[in-house]
């Protein structure tokens, strides 16, 4: 297959205007100006994208799926209270099939958006399943939870019964990998962060761990105080503060040896950055999800001129609310150079890179994807700037870090086949419209009042 395209953006190096990719089997084959690639081969399919900018298939480094029907219905409290409904809401308000379909319809989001690639954090296990489905590669990171140091066996069996039928039940040949993901320092005791870093070793696969993203976090960590300290000292769970930040205290333990994928590292200081990068752990910026719940603004340039790993990530969409990764690397550049005062401080292509190759390789991927390069594998994703909203266009990489939304996205393409497909026959993998009418019975069941 030949997509043909206004603007073909390889990611590393230069655009190509009025370029073309080809496509062989789940491959990319050759990248470059349309006129040199029209030696068609027998029965080889073409396809002109118009005035649209062809792009790596986008990496969205951190979501929840299956939190996607939380949309909207934890607005403006504060972090402990959010975190307390959401997890209640999840446990008493949603069944497995309800999870289920609420990750179905975050991976719809998702390839509607151009992501070809996600790394989501999954407590009921279902999100490796709608990834599969919609047809998504990436890593399910399996969440295990025990914040009192008498859980850790119980929790450790728990997550290995998890993961094993995970494994059991995923597909030969699925581009969805399992990895673990004990949550945070206030849900984790310290003895289950040092079990689950072993068995992330001993089995090899990989971890992801929300660490550094509040203040709230990093007062539990100094001295105990906080809505956190709070919280274990009301359910009797004894707490010995180690008085340091998430990231050296996660050092202390020997999380950090496995590589573990950062989410958040907000609350990180220059020392962090050293033992980050010394490390080899890579980090997930989700600049929407911190202010909107009032965390702050990470240290991102910091982070990448220390030659940290960093990939983009919208978290779930009930702390977003967009799974739109075009719209967090928007918030990035803003956010950024708000923050520094400088204009400079992070530019359109560096937040295109961070949205593709940045999130390849926070995740170890960037040998397969994240660029556009022959042999790699072709995930693709095509972003129309027709629109007046984008014209006219006198810097492709701007227009699309300035004008574009998921909405612009056209063609997803994952392993060479069509995930997404705007003006195809049918646009996407999934039933869409009995997922629609799902949606609506899961509103119901979600919207009585909250009585806790
Ligand atoms: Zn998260």
């Amino acid at each position: 297959m030949l997509l043909k395209a206004r603007w073909v953006l390889p990611i590393r190096g230069p655009v190509i205007e009025d370029g073309a990719v080809r496509i062989s089997g789940d491959r990319i084959v050759s990248v470059g100006p349309a006129a040199e690639l029209t030696a068609l081969e027998s029965d080889e399919a073409v396809r002109d994208l118009g005035v649209a900018a062809i792009l790596p298939g986008l990496v969205n480094a951190h979501s929840h799926l299956e939190l996607t029907v939380m949309r909207g219905l934890l607005e403006d409290a504060d972090f402990r209270t959010w975190i307390t409904r959401l997890t209640t809401m999840k446990l008493e308000r949603l069944t497995r099939d309800d999870l289920l379909d609420s990750a179905r319809i975050g991976a719809l989001e998702a390839v509607r958006a151009g992501v070809t690639c996600l790394a989501d954090t999954c407590d009921s296990g279902v999100s490796a399943r709608a990834m599969l489905e919609a047809g998504l590669a990436g890593v399910m990171y399996q969440e295990v939870f025990g914040p009192d140091a008498a859980q850790v066996d119980g929790s450790i069996s728990g997550l290995v019964e998890k993961l094993e039928s995970l494994e059991d039940s995923r597909p030969a040949g699925s581009r969805v990998r399992i990895g673990v993901s004990p949550h945070a320092p206030f849900t984790v005791s310290a003895d289950l962060f040092r079990r689950v870093t072993d068995l992330s070793r001993d089995r090899g696969i990989p971890m992801a761990i929300h660490a550094a993203e509040s203040q709230a976090e990093s007062d539990f960590l100094l001295d105990g105080t906080g809505p956190f300290g709070e919280r274990f000292r009301t359910r009797g769970i004894s707490w010995a503060p180690p008085g340091v930040s998430t990231v050296a205290w996660l050092d202390s333990l020997g999380v950090l040896e496995v590589k573990p994928l950062l989410i958040h590292a907000v609350q990180t200081t220059p020392a962090d950055h050293q033992r980050i990068e010394s490390s080899g752990a890579s980090v997930v910026h989700c600049p929407k999800s911190n202010a909107k719940l009032g965390h702050g603004i990470a240290p991102l340039r910091a982070m990448r001129a220390r030659g940290i790993r960093v990939g983009l990530g919208t978290d779930s969409v009930a702390s977003n609310n967009l799974g739109d990764v075009l719209d967090e690397a928007r918030s990035a550049v803003l956010l950024a150079r708000a923050i520094e005062r400088d204009a400079t401080a992070l530019d359109a292509r560096q937040a295109l890179e961070l949205a593709t190759i940045g999130g390849a390789e926070a995740l170890g991927l960037d040998l397969e994807i994240g660029t556009l390069d022959p042999g790699k594998r072709a995930d693709i994703c095509a972003i129309s700037l027709d629109g007046f909203r984008a014209k006219p266009v006198h810097d492709v990489e701007a227009a699309i870090v300035w004008s574009c939304t998921a909405d612009d996205v056209i063609l997803t393409i994952a392993g060479g086949q069509p995930v997404f497909d705007k003006y195809g026959d049918e646009q996407s993998r999934l039933d869409e419209r009995r997922l629609g009418a799902r949606l609506r019975e899961i509103e119901r069941a979600l919207s009585e009042p909250f009585a806790g």
